[in-house]
């Protein structure tokens, strides 16, 4: 007899129905085990507790009818290539036209005598009777009359490969028969009782086949009781590792928290060239706060570009320094490397620390002599790229590390850098705004240091949508800028599955600036399939001011920083990202120049699209703008990608899930501290977690 956590592991391909095609299907969209299944929730819930008869439909609604087809076949339209497929259905109560628009495919599924049940609207057909367009529709065989598939609130699922929504529910029916009564419940008992949240298995019996008194409606809103526990669950666990992951951190020992006197704050002040802005001197507070804690800062510090995140970071190596601790401050590029290291060596250079920088292009012979100063301890501080974690690189004493633009770096570099001091601090950042929401869940094991406002002084870039047949009017406004002195930046976007095409459209556009718009300036071209040699020249040309014009793909890096450029072309903006739109604009207003941002738009505009711009134009806050983009693109989306540290959630959604995520967030912590499980314990508990959150590891 298998126990009841067997039950949950059993590998799909056991489950009666599912045969190796299925399996792969199921395994192809991360699928795996019995307990895989179950967590996959209906995409929506469809009554068919009450069959609609055909002859009480309503033009207007959207209705459930069971039907059997009398005939169906594919029609030709005037409009040549476009196809209706059409079908006579009819039950008891009468006979209805369906139609779909451009299926033809649908000949191969549908044919005379079928039992099928279409759910859709109800329209008025040119004034001659009713019929359905586009339903969903489901085939019923002879003998399931009234089992799980009608009669019933309905669970509908996602298509996953061959795998149809019916077979789905046929499968989830079946293994569901198996879970046995006595399930472990993941959600501690007197959290449930105190929440009044039904057991695990009775809510996934609830939530894929609902009893008849649940509401529709609140299913499709995932907000039955059966439903917000499982949510529920997902989030208490997840929280639950994360606090694991926290109390083993604190475990490590610094070999000695630094001190901080009268003299170290002195010290601070001389190389500080300006007054902090409030946010700055914030995040410098919690920064140092965690340097004088006997475990290890695990910090990361958020800023819009140009919030002035690198001066906080080099006053808390400034307090490392001043402790005898080396700080290796990390950069995702050369260019970015350099700018550091110039930045930081005109700040430090009336102190008695020395400096290195260490990246690629530096020689075999300076490399040599840097690495025995770094590990004798006579360089303080190293800048460099990601030639600082190759294995020949030993610190005497490493206290802090410091990581800029961190999303830009694998977590195998992060975690080398770290093994490379004992149990050094680190402080990652980042320009990327993260929504409250998602900070919580994608750094859950940071903690969060944020700079919301600006130094003083800045004039807000003008960003203005136009459409494409302004052009004219765009370049004349470059132009202008251009004979003032300013840069220019021209953005093209890059579309994976066309790469090719796109960067043949930015490659002919920095030819046709070059030589027929802006003959007497010059134009550089900047892309993706550069070697990463030649991107830096072309960048070190722009930075120079040699280049006048900058044409590029959207690699220009984050948080470079060329204070002449004042106008910031992106081309075919519509079809940028929120978030991407927003870090493009952060290139230009870095210098005391009024910048402007023009998004080219192709009309006509989808909707979001036309919200996207709309937001552009309305705010130069990143963290609006990431607020913005995550409800419009759903968290999933957010940061393009989801390999980009996003946990993935099975149930979550981050947006609609918002306070069930706090409520479990609270009880979690309750529990932790509560029951203050034994090291094994979190062992065990974090051992599934990576695997099941897949949360980003950093430092
Ligand atoms: P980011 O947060 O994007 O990394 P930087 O650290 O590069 O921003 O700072 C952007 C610019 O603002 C730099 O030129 C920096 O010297 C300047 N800066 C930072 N803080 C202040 C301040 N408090 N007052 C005036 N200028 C500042
Ligand atoms: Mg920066």
């Amino acid at each position: 007899m298998p126990s009841p956590d067997e039950v949950l592991a059993t590998p799909l391909q056991f489950l009666k129905g599912v045969g190796p095609r299925r399996a792969a299907d199921f395994s192809h969209i991360g699928l795996h085990t019995v307990e895989d299944l179950l967590y996959r929730f209906p995409i929506r819930y469809e009554d068919r507790s009450r069959l609609q008869p055909i002859a009480s439909l309503k033009p207007g609604e959207s209705a459930s009818i069971a039907a059997r087809i009398l005939s169906c076949g594919l029609r030709s339209t005037r409009r040549p290539g476009f196809k209706i497929f059409e079908a006579l259905v009819a039950d008891a109560s009468g006979p209805l036209r369906i139609t779909w628009l451009n299926q033809p495919f649908l000949r191969d599924v549908f044919t005379v005598g079928q039992h099928v049940v279409f759910y859709g609207p109800v329209e008025i057909r040119g004034g001659a009777g009713l019929q359905i367009i586009n339903p969903q529709y489901e085939i019923l065989e002879e003998e399931e009359g009234e089992t799980i598939h009608t009669g019933r609130v309905v669970p509908v699922y996602e298509r996953a490969g061959t795998v149809t929504p019916k077979m789905q529910r046929k499968l989830v029916h079946e293994a569901l028969q198996r879970v046995p009564a006595d399930l472990a419940d993941s959600v501690p008992e007197e959290v449930r009782a105190r929440l009044e949240l039904p057991s695990r298995r009775a809510a996934l019996v609830e939530a894929h086949f609902p009893p008849a008194q649940a509401s529709v409606d609140e299913l499709n809103r995932f907000a039955t009781p059966a439903q917000r526990r499982l949510i529920f669950e997902e989030a208490f666990l997840f929280h639950l590792g994360v606090l694991a992951k926290r109390q083993a951190a604190a475990m490590d020992q610094k070999p000695a928290p630094v001190l901080v006197d009268d003299r170290i704050r002195e010290s601070a002040r001389r190389v500080l060239p300006f007054r902090l802005t409030g946010g700055q001197r914030q995040a410098l507070k919690e920064i140092v706060d965690d340097l004088q804690r006997r475990y290890p800062m695990n910090r990361l510090l958020q800023g819009d570009v140009g919030a002035g995140k690198t001066i906080v970071a080099l006053l808390a190596s400034l307090v490392a320094m001043e402790n005898g601790l080396q700080v290796a401050f990390m950069a995702p590029t050369e260019i970015l490397a350099e700018q550091h290291f110039i930045n930081i060596a005109r700040l430090l250079r009336s102190s008695r620390f020395r400096i290195a920088l260490l990246t690629g292009s530096t020689s075999a012979a300076a490399r040599r002599e840097q690495l025995a100063l770094i590990e004798g301890g006579t360089i303080h501080l190293v800048v460099g790229t990601h030639a600082l974690v190759e294995g020949d690189v030993r610190f005497h004493q490493l206290g802090l590390v410091v990581i800029d633009e961190q999303h830009r770096f694998g977590v195998l570099q992060r975690a080398t850098l770290r093994t490379k001091g004992l149990h050094p601090d680190v402080l990652v950042m980042t320009a990327t705004p993260i929504p409250r929401t998602l900070a919580l869940t994608v750094y859950g094991d940071l903690d969060v240091s944020v700079i919301r406002d600006m130094p003083p002084g800045r004039l807000p870039i003008t960003t203005m949508a136009k459409p494409e047949s302004r052009r004219d009017e765009v370049y004349a406004f470059i132009r202008k800028e251009l004979e003032q002195g300013r840069q220019a930046y021209v953005v093209y976007p890059l579309v994976e599955e066309s790469d090719r095409v796109d960067l043949k459209a930015a490659t002919e556009m920095a030819d046709h600036l070059s030589q027929e718009v802006f003959p007497a300036y010059r134009v550089g071209l900047l892309h993706g399939r550069m070697k990463p040699d030649g991107k830096d020249r072309v960048m070190k040309a722009f930075v120079a001011g040699e280049l006048h014009v900058l044409v590029s793909t959207t690699v220009i890096e984050v948080g470079i920083d060329v204070p002449n450029a004042s106008v910031m072309i992106i081309e075919h903006a519509e079809r940028f990202g929120l978030s991407q739109l927003h870090q493009l604009r952060g290139r230009v207003g870095r210098g005391a120049h009024q910048s402007h941002c023009v998004l080219l738009y192709q009309s006509p505009l989808s909707e979001d699209a036309r919200e996207r711009l709309k937001a552009m134009t309305e705010t130069t806050d990143g963290f609006e703008i990431a607020e913005r983009d995550l409800l419009l693109r759903g968290p999933g989306d957010f940061f393009g990608t989801r390999q980009a540290g996003m946990p993935t959630f099975r149930l979550i959604d981050l947006v609609r899930d918002r306070e069930l995520l706090d409520t479990a967030g609270r009880e979690a912590a309750h529990w932790f501290a509560r029951e203050a499980p034994a090291p094994a314990a979190i062992e065990k508990l974090l051992a599934n977690w990576e695997a099941r959150f897949k949360l980003i590891e950093v430092g």
